[in-house]
C-alpha cells in the first residue's frame, strides 16, 4: 500500500488499489491513433487516442458509491486511502491502467456532426472482477484530449453531482444505466457561462468515475461508416459482439451476417427496454444525440436531464432544446427509433441487404410495445395490459397533463385507491393547484370508476397487487430541485446532502419513515428556478 501522498511524478506507483485487475481489450484489440499528445485533430483509421488525465491541484473525495466499489473489488481501506482520490481525480495511474480517449461521431439534434469523441472523458481501463465481470472505468472531466475541440476537458461540480447521483438512482430504480464509483473535487475552478448570457464565472470543478461494461455508443459505428472506412467498421462490429455480446458471439462466427443481424436486433430490443423504463419513472434524458446512445442500451451521459414533476409529455429540461423540444418526454420512444435508424444506416455498408436491419428496427417497435404494456400493467396494478388498458393509461396521461398532476406522487398513491369504491381522496395531494384539481375532479372520478371496474374484473389478490404496484411506481425519484439543493450545499462546502440523497435513492420503492419530505411535490420556489426546472448544456 502506498503511503506517500505527494503529487506523483512517476505516474505508476507501487500498487495501490491492488484489488483492481485490468484486462484492456479495447486498446489491445482495436486500432490506435498513431499520433500522441494533445493536439486537437481529426483522427482517422483509429478508434481511440492514448492520452493521460491532466493532474488537478487538490483532489478530494466528495462521495462514492459503496455498491460500485464492492462490484469492482475495492475495500473500505482502498476508499479511505489518499490514493483513491488521487487515482480517481486523475493524478495517478496504477498498474494495469492504459488510459485513452475514444473516437466517435454522432448526430446532434437531428444533424450529422462529424467527429466528436471523448473530449473530456478518459477511460482508464477494463477491470475484471472476481465474478469475471468486465467493468470499464472512465473519468469524466479529467482534462483535454485530442477530441476536446475548443473546450477545456473539465466538468463543473454541479453537473458532476447530478451525474453521480442520477446514475446510481437510476440503477436502484431498475433502469439500465452506467454506474458511478466516485465524485472527486479537483480544488480547481472551471469557467462556465451557465446561462449563455456572456457572464461566464468560475465554478468548482470535479471528476466523476463512471463505470460500465462498455462505453461504446451508436456514434462509434457512425464515424467510420461516414468516412467509408469499412475496415475499421468491421473490426469494431466484431469486437463489440465478441466483448460485449458474448451470448450472441457464442452462437457462431462473429463476421457472419446472420449473427450480426441478431446483434443489431438485440441492440434495438435493449434500447426499447431502456426507453420504456425512462417513461415508467418519468425520466427525460434531454440530449438524445446518437453519441449519447449506448450500444448496450444503458442510460449514458447525464447532462441536462430532468424528472417529470407535474405530468407534461411536452416537457424538456434542456434550455438548448426549448424551441424545438426534440427531446421532450413524450417524444423519447420515437427519437430512440430515429437514432437506431441512424445506426442501421451506419451498418448498412457491411450488410448485403437492408432487410435484416429493417427487421431489427421492427423488433424495436415490438419490444417497446411489450415493455410498455408490462409497465402499464404494473403501474395500474392489472394482471396484463390489453389494448383498452393502454387507452385507459393514455386517457389518464391526458387528464394529468391538463391538471398539473405530480406523476410520481399520483402513481404511487394509486395503490391506495380502493377498487371497490374508487375516489379521488387518496390522490388529492398529488396536485399542484387545488382549484384546478377540484374543477377536474369529476373527470378523474369518472376515470377512477372505470379503473376500479377494470381492477375488479381481474379479481387479483389486493396484497399482491399493491406490492406489485409499489414495485413499479417509485416513492422517491431524484427530483431536479433535490439535486439542486445538494449542489448548493456542496458548493458551500457541505457534501452531507449528496450522501443523504444517495442513501434515499438506494431504496426508491420503499416507504422510508422520516424521509417523507423527499417524496413530496416540488416546492413552489423551485418551479422556475434554474437547475430545478430547466438546465443548460453548460457543464
Ligand atoms: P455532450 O453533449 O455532453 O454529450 O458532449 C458532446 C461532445 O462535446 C462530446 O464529444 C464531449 O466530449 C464534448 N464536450 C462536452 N463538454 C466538453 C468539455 N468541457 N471539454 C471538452 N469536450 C467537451
Ligand atoms: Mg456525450
Amino acid at each position: 500500500m502506498l503511503r506517500d501522498p505527494r503529487p506523483d511524478t512517476s505516474r505508476t506507483t507501487e500498487r495501490p488499489l491492488s484489488g483492481l485487475r485490468f484486462d484492456n481489450r479495447y486498446v489491445r484489440e482495436l486500432p490506435a491513433d498513431a499520433e500522441s499528445g494533445l493536439r486537437r485533430r481529426q483522427v482517422s483509421g483509429a478508434l481511440f487516442s492514448r492520452i493521460e488525465p491532466t493532474p488537478v491541484r487538490a483532489p478530494r473525495l466528495l462521495a462514492h458509491s459503496p455498491e460500485v466499489a464492492t462490484l469492482l473489488g475495492l475495500t473500505p481501506d482502498d476508499i479511505a486511502s489518499p490514493d483513491f482520490a488521487s487515482v480517481f481525480g486523475g493524478n495517478q495511474l496504477i498498474e494495469g491502467m492504459q488510459p485513452y480517449a475514444a473516437n466517435y461521431g454522432g448526430h446532434q439534434f437531428g444533424h450529422w456532426a462529424g467527429q466528436l469523441g471523448d473530449g473530456r472523458a478518459i477511460s482508464l481501463g477494463e477491470v475484471v472482477n472476481a465474478a469475471g465481470e468486465r467493468w470499464e472505468l472512465q473519468l469524466k472531466g479529467a482534462g483535454p484530449t485530442p477530441y476536446s475541440r475548443t473546450a477545456d476537458g473539465r466538468a463543473v461540480l454541479r453537473s458532476s453531482i447530478r451525474e453521480f447521483l442520477c446514475s446510481e438512482a437510476m440503477h436502484h430504480l431498475g433502469v439500465p444505466t452506467t454506474r458511478a464509483l466516485s465524485l472527486v473535487g479537483t480544488g480547481e475552478d472551471v469557467v462556465r457561462d451557465m446561462f449563455y448570457d456572456g457572464r461566464a464565472r468560475p465554478e468548482p470543478g470535479a471528476v466523476v468515475c463512471r463505470v460500465a461494461p462498455s462505453f461504446l455508443r451508436f456514434g462509434h459505428f457512425e464515424l467510420p461508416a461516414s468516412r467509408g472506412d469499412l475496415a475499421v467498421l468491421n473490426r469494431l462490429i466484431d469486437f463489440t459482439i465478441r466483448r460485449d455480446f458474448a451470448d450472441i458471439a457464442a452462437q457462431g462466427e462473429v463476421a457472419d451476417e446472420g449473427l450480426r443481424a441478431r446483434w443489431f436486433a438485440e441492440v434495438c430490443e435493449r434500447t426499447a427496454r431502456m426507453i420504456a423504463h425512462w417513461m415508467r419513472v418519468g425520466f427525460v434524458h434531454g440530449v438524445m444525440n446518437t453519441d449519447n446512445m449506448s450500444i448496450l442500451g444503458l442510460t449514458i451521459d447525464y447532462g441536462p436531464y430532468g424528472w417529470i414533476d407535474n405530468f407534461d409529455a411536452d416537457w424538456t429540461p434542456n434550455t438548448t432544446d426549448a424551441e424545438g423540444r426534440r427531446y421532450r418526454y413524450g417524444h423519447q420512444p420515437q427519437i430512440a427509433h430515429w437514432n437506431l435508424t441512424r445506426l442501421a444506416n451506419a451498418l448498412l455498408p457491411v450488410f448485403s441487404s437492408e432487410a435484416p436491419l429493417v427487421e431489427g428496427l421492427e423488433r424495436y417497435a415490438a419490444a417497446y410495445d411489450a415493455a410498455e404494456r408490462e409497465h402499464v400493467a404494473a403501474k395500474l396494478g392489472l394482471l396484463a395490459c390489453g389494448d383498452r388498458d393502454l387507452d385507459l393509461e393514455y386517457e389518464l396521461y391526458g387528464l394529468m397533463q391538463e391538471s398539473e398532476t405530480d406523476m410520481t406522487v399520483f402513481f404511487r398513491s394509486l395503490s391506495d385507491v380502493n377498487p371497490a369504491a374508487p375516489g379521488l381522496a387518496p390522490l388529492a395531494h398529488a396536485f399542484y393547484d387545488p382549484a384546478l384539481r377540484d374543477r377536474q375532479a369529476p373527470r378523474f372520478e369518472a376515470w377512477l370508476a372505470r379503473y376500479g371496474a377494470r381492477v375488479r374484473e381481474d379479481g387479483s389478490d389486493p396484497v399482491v397487487r399493491r406490492r406489485g404496484m409499489n414495485a413499479a411506481n417509485p416513492r422517491y425519484v431524484l427530483r431536479n430541485y433535490l439535486a439542486q439543493q445538494a449542489i448548493e450545499q456542496a458548493e458551500a462546502g457541505d457534501t452531507g446532502e449528496i450522501e443523504r440523497l444517495l442513501g434515499i435513492m438506494r431504496r426508491p420503492y420503499d416507504d422510508q419513515p422520516g424521509n417523507e419530505r423527499y417524496a413530496g411535490l416540488r416546492p413552489d420556489w423551485a418551479r422556475q428556478k434554474a437547475g430545478c426546472s430547466m438546465l443548460s448544456c453548460s457543464s
